[in-house]
């Protein structure tokens, strides 16, 4: 017998927490406020839910991806920043140990594992050469912060005066640091 699906087990836990469920927020509510966003990695111990006590699924709202790349995060944040009165705040959260940070993979593993494990394809989706996967091998965790804010602060369709703040989180201690752009 295969062992059970990971995610289904976990989604199992839905009966329990449906059965005294009440809405923590309406979409009015939400749409009446600022939107403030956190970006951080996937990693479970980049967790912003941990590291500074907020809700999973709460206010301010939490993007995660690989790293916790800006670029990754643009799509999303351009839509909320039509969402509710507008895009206010924008942190950006990288963690000193990440996967695809300076002690983890660059963007060249990641391409050569992608060709072995792609499925192929006529046309052209299957090509990894050259596509970036913003792993930041080459520089700090603190360069890389810094990257994304100056990406988000120059990106045309955001507000003037978004307020754009970096940390970095240390894997070891818990403790977050803030970065300033010079
Ligand atoms: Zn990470």
């Amino acid at each position: 017998m295969s062992s059970p699906n990971p995610i289904r087990t976990i989604a199992l836990n839905n009966a329990a927490v449906a059965k005294d469920f009440k809405p923590k927020y309406t979409l009015p509510y939400i749409r009446s406020r600022p939107v403030s966003v956190i970006i951080s990695c996937v990693d479970p111990r980049a967790d912003p839910k941990d590291f500074w006590a907020i809700e999973p699924h709460g206010v301010p709202g939490v993007i995660r991806n690989a790293g916790g790349r800006a670029v990754d995060a643009l799509r999303t944040l351009e839509v909320l920043s039509a969402l509710g009165t507008g895009l206010e705040s924008v942190a950006v959260v990288h963690h000193s140990t990440c996967g695809v940070g300076e002690h983890g993979i660059d963007d060249e593993y990641v391409r050569e594992k992608v060709k072995e494990r792609r499925k192929g394809g006529e046309d052209g989706s299957g090509d990894v050469d050259g596509r970036r996967f913003e792993t930041f091998k080459h520089q700090s965790v603190e360069e890389s912060v810094k990257e994304d804010m100056r990406l988000l602060l120059a990106h045309p369709l955001f507000p003037e005066g978004l307020m754009v703040l970096g940390y970095v989180l240390d894997d070891e201690t818990g403790v977050t640091t803030e970065v300033f752009l010079e």
